[in-house]
């Protein structure tokens, strides 16, 4: 099977979630048959439907020869190491992993929704996405750089690559 272009949010706003973010995505670059081909900077943005401290995000992007469903399962995994409690929901937590964009997939059912169904509104996760491929059509969206003009009043900022 040829590798599938995947994209991967990430975020935190539990302890020290900058931490979180960069452990994670060390972890996401050893997933079997998975090669982790870019990595976006850090960004810090309030709480969108969610409740706590300010959020870190990320994006990666993957080339992996897993189907999605064998992904969702990784990046689960990923976020159980790291003790993901869902006590409510939108709870604060040590980090999410959302599976944004799989190839060229549409994907519906009752585990995984992909493209991931919020992403088109969020600037945390178009900005992250566009520093990594600027011309990156989101299958069903559109284009990030449309979708990023849309959500561009969204307080979001880089964080310093020492921080
Ligand atoms: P959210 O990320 O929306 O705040 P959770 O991380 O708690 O919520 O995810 C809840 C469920 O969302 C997971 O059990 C998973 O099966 C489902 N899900 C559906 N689509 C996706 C996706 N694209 N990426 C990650 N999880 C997804
Ligand atoms: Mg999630």
């Amino acid at each position: 099977m040829s590798p599938v272009s995947a994209y991967v949010g990430l975020g935190a706003n539990l302890g020290d979630a900058a931490h979180s973010v960069r452990i994670a995505i060390d972890l996401l670059g050893q997933l079997p048959q998975t090669i982790l081909s870019a990595c976006s900077s850090l960004y810090r943005s309030a709480p969108i439907d969610a409740t706590g401290d300010d959020f870190v995000n990320a994006a990666v992007k993957l080339e992996t020869q897993l189907d999605a469903h064998q992904l969702l399962v990784e990046l689960q995994r990923i976020e159980h190491h790291f003790g993901r409690e869902r006590p409510f929901r939108n709870a604060p937590r040590t980090l999410d992993l959302d599976l944004l964009v799989f190839g060229k997939e549409t994907i519906c059912d009752s585990t995984l929704e992909v493209p991931h169904p919020r992403m088109g509104s969020r600037a945390f996760v178009l900005l992250p996405l566009h520093e990594l491929t600027p011309d990156l059509e989101i299958p069903g969206l559109g284009p990030v750089e449309q979708l990023l003009a849309v959500v561009g009043d969204q307080a979001i900022e880089k964080l310093d690559a020492d921080r």
